[in-house]
């Protein structure tokens, strides 16, 4: 699966609709402190799934929200939409109908996140699992932040573990058998 597009609106400094287009290969993102990159990968991570505040640099969930500035209002509510290439037919059987996925959160103030696949509603735990079995999403080893590296040289051994076990791509396995737990 490969990610094609990334479309943000209102997330962080994002505040007005921005297509990201990810082509084939290998894509740079350059520009001045404080423009917006590390706000990218976060928005990458967001849309997987990404719960944990302290992952987006935030202190509550809604911080994803943009929060204004001297000259503009703050916005009420953040989306963030990934397009992923499917012609390789590669999504889940539920998901597995079209040529293209298109995933989006959208949070609003007092609200909560909601998540779409193409027009159909899903649950997070839909989105998260998704990923998990193409051994990718909010905690995927590919997305490395700054400070991570020796964290999990810090890390006890039960977290280490934990990376381990996505890398390996066996991560989506323990999600499901949870879930079959809980039924
Ligand atoms: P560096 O090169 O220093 O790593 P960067 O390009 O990674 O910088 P980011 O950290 O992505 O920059 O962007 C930081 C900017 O995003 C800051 O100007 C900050 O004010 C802005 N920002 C973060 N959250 C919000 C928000 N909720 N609303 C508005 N602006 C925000
Ligand atoms: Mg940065």
């Amino acid at each position: 699966m490969r990610f094609t597009k990334l479309r943000l609106n209102g997330f962080k400094s994002f505040v007005d609709p921005t297509d990201l287009v990810i082509a084939e290969g290998l894509t740079g993102v350059v520009g001045p402190n404080g423009c917006g990159k590390s706000n990218l990968l976060e928005a990458l991570r967001w849309v997987m799934g990404e719960n944990r505040p302290t992952a987006m640099r935030g202190g509550g969930m809604e911080d994803v929200i943009f929060a204004g500035t001297a000259t503009r209002p703050a916005r009420n509510f953040a989306e963030v939409a990934l397009v992923i290439d499917n012609g390789e037919r590669l999504a889940p059987a539920a998901f597995n109908d079209s040529d293209h996925l298109d995933i989006t959160r959208r949070i609003t103030r007092d609200a909560g996140s909601a998540y779409k696949v193409g027009t159909r509603d899903v649950r997070a735990r839909d989105v998260q699992m998704l990923f998990a079995d193409a051994s990718t999403g909010a905690h995927s080893p590919a997305l490395v932040r700054q400070g991570q590296i020796s964290e999990l040289i810090n890390a006890k051994p039960t977290n280490r573990r934990r990376i381990l076990e996505e890398a390996a791509g066996i991560s989506g396995l323990y999600q499901r058998r949870h879930e079959a737990e809980l039924k």
